[in-house]
């Protein structure tokens, strides 16, 4: 970040800082969000909120301070009066304001200056200060270089650490994916401040309820295709799977994954059929980037090995539409 003297100079007077983050928030972006939260306020000087554009899960209700989180889609005149009165906006783990729907279309025309700290593919330029690295493993370890880019390391805490950690392990599938030395020495650093891994772990990837078990069953049992003439595995869930097995926010989270662990799957589709809208999860393995796939097809974007998206026609024609796209990647699929 070139300016970041300028948004010191901002954070050295006291100040209303609204956070926020992407719809359907995940680990990363709640735990970048909190993280964030925490440090900002240690210094006493800010009053500083976090408006989620909707609900968080469930997995993250033992995070500190979660529960203040104001969630748009609840409260929309309260998140919209927060976020017009804020002095400064932090935007974490989205590039673009369309990730942030109504939220975006308040920020966008507001004179408040905004920090954007994100590690997705082609960042759209809307902030005043931006902090991408598209090759980190989560924006988690990108609030951890802006708190030592502050110079402010000493600040951290076992809060602020274990707020960090989540977004790293479930961003990075508890260390499989987009890892680096970098990320192991910033970890090292969150577990000197007291965090303790196996607890965090066990909270977040071993709290599944029985419900949940039984709907990972369905989906590898009764609904997933594997198209082995192109390395690809599909599951799709239709509108009664989500009435039957009561599928909440953040229910099928990590399900597309089970898909990777075939040995030839290269990619893999989560298709849901969703109230208004049919969403899509893509994953890879190696070099073969979804977010081309999501971008291009299905109106979104993510990682190269990690995106998403959405189609606004029904579940079965999105699924034909993806069929039809993979004879085209087939020469990359199955190199
Ligand atoms: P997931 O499949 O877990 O929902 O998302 C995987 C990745 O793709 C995340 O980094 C997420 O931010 C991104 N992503 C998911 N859905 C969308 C979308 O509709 N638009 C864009 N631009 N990115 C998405
Ligand atoms: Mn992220």
């Amino acid at each position: 970040m070139e300016n970041l003297n300028e948004l010191r100079a901002l954070l050295a007077l006291p100040k209303d800082i609204v956070i926020t983050t992407h719809r359907n928030p995940d680990g990363d972006a709640i735990g970048s969000s909190l993280g964030l939260l925490h440090f900002l306020s240690k210094t006493g000087l800010h009053d500083v909120k976090i408006v989620s554009p909707s609900e968080y899960p469930d997995t993250f209700s033992w995070m500190p301070e979660v529960d203040k989180i104001i969630v748009y889609d609840d409260e929309p005149e309260r998140a919209q009066k927060i976020i017009e009165q804020a002095g400064l906006i932090f935007c974490l783990d989205f590039n673009s304001l369309d990730r942030i729907d109504k939220v975006g279309e308040i920020i966008q025309p507001l004179k408040a200056p905004k920090v954007m700290i994100d590690h997705h593919l082609f960042p759209e330029g809307f902030a005043d200060f931006i902090l991408s690295d598209t090759t980190a493993s989560s924006t988690c370890e990108l609030v951890f270089d802006f708190i030592e880019m502050m110079g402010l390391k000493a600040e951290l805490d076992k809060t602020i650490g274990e707020c960090l950690y989540t977004g790293i392990i479930t961003d990075t599938g508890s260390f499989k994916y987009s890892t680096s030395s970098k990320l192991f020495r910033i970890v090292a650093e969150l577990l000197d401040t007291g965090v303790q891994d196996d607890v965090l772990q066990d909270l977040i990837f071993n709290s599944l309820s029985e419900k949940h078990l039984r709907l990972l069953g369905h989906c590898l049992n009764n609904r997933m295709e594997v198209l082995a003439e192109f390395n690809t595995g599909i599951i799709t869930l239709t509108k009664e799977d989500y009435q039957n097995f009561d599928i909440q926010r953040g229910d099928t989270e990590g399900i597309v994954n089970f898909l990777l662990k075939m040995r030839h799957v290269k990619m893999a589709a989560f298709i849901m059929e969703q109230p208004t809208i049919v969403k899509i999860s893509l994953r890879s393995k190696g070099d073969f980037s979804v977010q081309e796939i999501a971008k291009r097809h299905f109106r979104g974007g993510g990682h190269k090995n990690a995106s998403g998206g959405a189609s606004f026609q029904p579940l079965d024609t999105t699924v034909k539409k993806f069929k039809e796209l993979l004879p085209r990647y087939k020469h990359v699929l199955n190199a």
